[in-house]
């Protein structure tokens, strides 16, 4: 198992090679990467054993959903599929904007065929007819190379009409194309916006699984989510359960960049800390990691033995390296810069309350900060985690409130000389 290679802290080159792939110089195989090869063999388990064993290998697997949140897969389709409605759908989640995410771009170059055959899979389980992959509008130029794709397995009888010709197993896929906006990740939003509309979230619940597009039980999952759950159909539900820990089955696929020697894709079991990434990818004095992208966590130093896992330190797989020659107020600012900006506009806390977080850091920034200014950054941040009306204003301050907990220095050496006035208590001044 690559989790007793990682505790007993075997060197990476010794490693079998089973389980693991960095990108961009050492190739190996992983549990996921590194073995593309797929010629419809989750779907013909699928049509052999039957829908409700398809199932029961997902749920025997332990997936959990690999878009950040964790929810059982098993446990999503089951809802969707008992959901009442005139159709089901499939929606594969490729609207991948996180920054330092990248990882589903290059499982969209090199594996579109298990992707979609995780739908399909899909498709079969929840007896959905259409489904639809959402594209990050940015990845424009990878819609000629998944249309080839989709186009070579009607031709093969893995898509369209009687699926490897069974009647009544008809499932096909549209790509429908983000155009920029962040939020669209979020799924309700990215249903409105499948459906033409802006894209605002939607209050949940109602969840997707019971209504989604246009009302009717719909599965989102993460691209990375369909291509594992195609490889469990196919493999069993024991393949994917044998590595990772308790709570969290399998693997992780890691984007990883910044300040390190390799950056690239990376493949780990869940359970890996987050030192031996570092030390694989060749990092050095590392100051920081942003873990989960700019919604995510800040880890400093004293976080590097904890482990990547859904009980611990859950992330959707960006991982971003910043070394001690950083300024980490660079980080904040393009961080708040980016909120301010990704903001739907639609409640008042986070669109306020972001550009109000951007403004005073880039005060502080510009050397002008006090100590209230500090005071009113946990504040506002505090109103957008609690008032805001989806996730993204509830995640917009995390970066900014997480820093000013773990490296309070950089804040404090920005501060202006004549600003350093005594805190200013809100709460207390208005009790
Ligand atoms: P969530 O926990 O509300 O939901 C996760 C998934 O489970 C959703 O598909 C949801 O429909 C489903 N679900 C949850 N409860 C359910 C229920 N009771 N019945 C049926 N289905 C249910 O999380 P979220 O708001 O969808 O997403 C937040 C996560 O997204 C965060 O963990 C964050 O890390 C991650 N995130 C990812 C990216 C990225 O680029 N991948 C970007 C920003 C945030």
């Amino acid at each position: 198992r690559i989790a007793d290679l990682v505790q007993e802290g075997i060197p990476l080159d010794r490693w079998p090679g089973e389980f693991f792939r960095v990108e961009n110089n050492i190739r190996r195989r992983g549990l996921l990467l590194g073995n593309p090869a797929t010629d419809g063999a989750a779907l013909r388990r699928l049509l052999d054993e039957g829908a409700d064993a398809a199932l029961a290998e997902v749920e025997r697997s332990g997936l959990r959903g690999r878009g950040g949140a964790g929810f059982t897969t098993a446990l999503k389709w089951r809802f969707c599929r008992e959901a009442p409605g005139t159709d089901r759908y499939v929606v594969c989640n490729a609207d991948e904007g996180e920054p330092g995410t990248f990882k589903d771009r290059v499982l969209l170059t090199d594996y579109a065929d298990l992707v979609i055959e995780g739908m399909t899979v899909c498709a079969g389980v929840i007896g959905a007819r259409r489904g639809f992959l959402y594209l990050r509008g940015e990845y424009l130029y990878l819609l000629p190379h998944l249309e080839s794709v989709l186009q070579r397995r009607r031709a093969e009888g893995l898509l369209g009409a009687r699926i490897l010709g069974r009647d009544g197993f008809d499932f096909d896929i549209e790509i429908h194309l983000g155009a920029g906006a962040y939020i669209c990740g979020e799924e309700s939003a990215l249903i409105e916006s499948l459906e033409g509309k802006r894209g605002v979230t939607r209050k949940r619940p109602p969840f997707p699984v019971t209504s989604g597009f246009d009302d009717q039980p719909t599965v989102v999952n993460n691209v990375e989510t369909f291509l594992a759950a195609a490889r469990v159909v196919q493999w069993g539900g024991y393949w994917l359960r044998g590595e990772g820990t308790d709570q969290s089955a399998g693997s992780k696929i890691l984007s990883v960049s910044g300040d390190c020697a390799r950056p690239g894709i990376y493949e780990y079991p869940f359970g890996t800390p987050v030192h031996r990434v570092l030390s694989d990818c060749g990092a050095e004095n590392t100051q920081a990691v942003q873990i989960s992208g700019a919604a995510g966590a800040t880890l400093s130093p004293a976080d590097f033995d904890r482990i990547i896992a859904f009980e611990d330190l859950p992330t959707a797989g960006s991982f971003m390296i910043f070394d001690d020659s950083r300024d980490l107020l660079d980080m904040v600012r393009n961080f708040a810069a980016f909120f301010a900006h990704e903001s739907c506009g639609f409640c008042t806390p986070c669109r306020v309350g972001g550009a109000l977080l951007r403004n005073l850091v880039e005060k502080v920034v510009a050397g002008q900060g006090s100590e209230y200014d500090l005071s009113e950054i946990r504040h506002i941040g505090a109103v957008m985690r609690q008032a805001s009306y989806c996730g993204l204003g509830h995640t917009a301050p995390n970066h900014v409130l997480n820093t000013l907990d773990k490296f309070p220095s950089i804040y404090r050496r920005r501060l202006a000389r004549e600003a350093h006035t005594p805190s200013f208590d809100l709460d207390a001044a208005l009790s």
